[in-house]
């Protein structure tokens, strides 16, 4: 669809949907950004502004008359497919596209797509500095910083778009075509959403639907749901693994991770020059390692990335060493699986701060780890009641329920010795507290470096 000249509105004006707007009148379109919220709940009031003048601005409003006379639809990857508004432009036979769909319709690039329900954001971030390695013109985007539709025009032919996917976002992405799609793991998520997680499975096999046998799919071969999508695709599925060693693809022997492919086996690198923590980040650091190779990154590079590549903010994010202590960020582990994985990275001797908004998730699982791994916990939050009484049922001993992050922190600075370390993974949400797990894990830094300067 040639875009020019066309009228568009784009539903949804947040971070996507304003890239959107962006987009389509740097293409020529006439847009339209409507939102059901006012204007005064919407967090992009700046962006807001600089589009006046240029968009029609529809705020307080998702009523179907918006579609009067539209030639195209966009929607938020926060707006359901099966939301009204969508719904009538589909009976009105007008076409809607999510904001990866308008994404595709527009990049010149090659692009690689990471999805999966854990791990996105970490694999993006990895693939995206291994591929500058190779590639003059890599751009990042999808859930991470702009918004795909606005990535994708920063980029020529030649360059590459490394693109973070979710499941939201491949709703409406009836045509998107990546060179190279990533399939991390899929476990029940958002099943709010997507009904089952049948629906579930069904909307991320979507991100390989439009691949030919010119392309090519990487799966988590130790994830069976994940494996048995190899079945189901027109690419070339290459696999990656932490438990076996495959003929071909990625995987871990004696402790490196190994690249095999086109009949030759190259070590990358040894796990412990990683600077990421975990198992978890072995299994993303993989599913990285296979994508870039397909897109002809050497081993020796992903090798150079893998040893500098601390991780990102707020996930197991190394924050500083106090008297021989270390302090780590875990901000995003909003609930109980994230801290499992956290707690797991660490041999033992973690000086434990959890607690928030309490989702009323089992803690059994949980609370059994923190009783090997833990040496004291520290609990803060909505939630301390309900965790100190989970961990005394699972007969972890040093519990201590404080009333603030402040508190929590100067606790652990009082009791913390080498070779503890000091882990903040709520497993909770923030919302009690804080604006969100952003902001906790700012504000934990904050208070760490602070007490770093006071000696
Ligand atoms: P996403 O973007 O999919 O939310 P992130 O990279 O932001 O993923 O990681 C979020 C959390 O998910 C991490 O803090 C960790 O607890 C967990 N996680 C990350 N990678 C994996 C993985 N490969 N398998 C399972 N859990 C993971």
């Amino acid at each position: 669809m040639e875009l020019a000249g066309k009228n568009v509105l784009v539903f949804g004006a947040a971070i996507s949907g304003i890239s959107a707007a962006e987009t389509l009148l740097g293409a020529g379109a006439r847009v339209t950004l409507a939102d059901g919220k006012e204007r005064d709940k919407l967090k992009q009031a700046d962006a807001l502004s600089g589009l006046e003048c240029r968009a029609m601005l529809a705020l307080g409003r998702q009523d179907e008359e918006l579609l009067d006379g539209m030639d195209l639809l966009i929607i938020s990857p926060g707006i359901s497919i099966h939301h009204a508004l969508p719904q009538a432009a589909l009976r009105r036979k007008i076409p809607v596209w999510g904001e990866v769909e308008l994404a595709g319709r527009l990049c010149q690039a090659p692009i690689v797509a990471v999805t999966g329900t854990n791990g996105k954001t970490t694999t993006t971030t990895l693939l995206g500095e291994m591929m500058k390695t190779r590639f003059e013109q890599v751009v990042i985007g999808g859930n991470i910083g702009v918004g795909l539709a606005q990535a994708v025009g920063q980029v020529a032919a030649d360059g590459y778009v490394v693109a973070e996917i979710s499941s939201f976002q491949l709703e409406a992405a009836g045509t998107f075509h990546p060179h190279i799609a990533v399939m991390l793991n899929l476990t029940p998520d958002h099943l709010d959403r997507h009904g089952s997680l049948e629906g579930y499975a069904a909307v991320k096999e979507q991100i390989f639907a439009n691949q030919t046998s010119q392309d090519y799919l990487v799966l988590n071969h130790d994830d069976e749901r994940v494996r048995d999508m190899a079945k189901r695709c027109r690419s070339q599925a290459f696999f990656f693994s932490r438990q076996i060693e495959l003929e071909t693809g990625a995987f871990v022997s004696a402790d490196a991770i190994w690249l095999r492919w086109q009949g030759k086996a190259q070590q990358v690198c040894r796990i412990d020059e990683m600077k990421l923590f975990g198992g978890h980040n072995v299994e993303n650091a993989l599913a990285a390692c296979s994508a870039a190779c397909l897109a002809g990154v050497a081993p020796s590079q992903m090798a150079n990335v893998l040893r500098q590549f601390c991780g990102v903010e707020h996930r197991i994010e190394p924050v500083a060493t106090l008297e021989g202590v270390r302090w780590f960020n875990d901000s995003k582990a909003t609930n109980p699986e994230s801290s499992i994985k956290a707690l797991e990275a660490f041999p033992g001797h973690v000086i434990l701060i959890a607690g928030g908004r309490d989702k009323n998730t089992d803690l059994a699982e949980f609370m059994n780890l923190v009783k090997q791994k833990v040496d004291q916990l520290i609990l803060i939050g909505e939630a301390a009641a309900r965790f100190a009484a989970a961990a005394q049922a699972s007969c972890v001993k040093n519990i201590v329920q404080v009333g603030s992050l402040e508190e929590a922190v100067e606790t652990a600075r009082q009791l913390a010795q080498p070779p503890q370390v000091v882990l903040l993974s709520p497993a909770c949400a923030s919302y009690d507290m804080f604006d969100n797990y952003e902001q906790r894990g700012r504000i934990f830094k904050q208070l760490v470096r602070k007490e770093e300067r006071q000696g």
